[in-house]
């Protein structure tokens, strides 16, 4: 049984020329990239061959969709890291789903790309499903952290000590024209 409640949050953003100006900036976060272990390595994250502001500027409305994962008293850090990876397959599939009921959409995944155990990119190739791939909002320069405080009034949290939070978040969306 999940020692963990889950609760889902969806908000359309009001102003989307005001979120591109106060919460994408690519160069700020390529630099946070940089110091990640899925720089270089996999196709969702950067460096890419494109510019990402071609991405956010092809759209005219973005809903946010996030997973908030609460754990119980007795939960460690581990497991809820674990419990946030597990809810990542599922978090995804809703927003395909999404894309899939708008016509001309695009999903923002929750988080790196986790289609494969082994992404194609760390050994040189092609991505295997180029079709399936979705990049997520911090990928493409967003800043998390200001999203989920000014679109749904929460600070990220993360683990710290060796700590579970209070909760955990997966956030992503989706643009639409
Ligand atoms: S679909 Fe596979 S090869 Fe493509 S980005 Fe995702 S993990 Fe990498």
């Amino acid at each position: 049984m999940a020692n963990y409640i889950t609760e889902r949050m969806e908000t359309v953003v009001g102003d989307y020329q005001e979120f591109l100006a106060e919460c994408i900036d690519v160069p700020k976060f390529l630099a946070c990239c940089q110091q990640c272990d899925n720089y270089n390595i996999k196709w969702s994250c950067p460096p890419f061959e494109f510019d990402p502001m071609d991405i956010w500027h092809k759209y005219n409305k973005l809903r946010l969709y996030a997973l908030v994962l609460r754990p119980s008293d007795e939960m460690g850090s581990a497991e809820l890291v674990a419990a946030l990876h597990s809810e990542k397959p599922g978090f995804d599939q809703r927003l395909s789903e999404m894309e899939a009921e708008h016509p001309g959409s695009l999903y923002l995944s929750g988080g790196s790309c986790a289609l494969c155990s082994d992404c194609r990119r760390a050994q040189g190739q092609v991505c295997r499903y180029p079709d399936k791939l979705r990049y997520s909002i911090e990928a493409l320069g967003g800043d998390v952290g200001k999203v989920c405080e000014k679109y749904f009034d929460k600070p990220i949290l993360w683990v710290q000590d060796n700590k579970a939070p209070e909760y955990l978040m997966l956030i992503g969306g989706l643009l639409l024209p």
